[in-house]
């Protein structure tokens, strides 16, 4: 029981050594408007299914580019492509397209 007002977290560093890149560099080739992603989380904010379940479109992109696929199958399928993060996007990432292409590179 931690009794000091404060919790300490497990360790968040990536080794970038062990990321998997291939499907992170098949969806920046058919998406490039992903380059530009500052993460502000905008499309998060907007998204129609975050309202109504713990969907995180910003989290799942991150995890993606990372190469953390566990779970984002299931994740990804909460999404209704009904394109309000694209309209929001400050940056211009298709995110819409940033979906479906995680979608199919997820069986590949
Ligand atoms: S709104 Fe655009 S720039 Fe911001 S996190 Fe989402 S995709 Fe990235
Ligand atoms: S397209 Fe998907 S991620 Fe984007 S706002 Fe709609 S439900 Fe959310």
């Amino acid at each position: 029981m931690n009794k000091f007002g404060f919790a300490i977290s497990q360790g968040r560093q990536l080794n970038f050594d062990e990321m998997k890149s291939d499907k992170a560099d098949r969806l920046l080739e058919v998406e490039p408007s992903y380059k530009w992603c500052i993460g502000c989380g905008g499309c998060t904010a907007s998204c129609s299914a975050a309202g109504f379940t713990d969907f995180n479109i910003r989290r799942i992109h991150t995890a993606f580019i990372r190469g953390q696929y566990d779970g984002l199958e299931e994740k990804l399928r909460r999404c209704m492509l009904c394109g309000k993060c694209l309209l929001v996007c400050p940056r211009g990432v298709n995110t819409r397209s940033l979906i479906i292409n995680m979608r199919r590179l997820l069986h590949d």
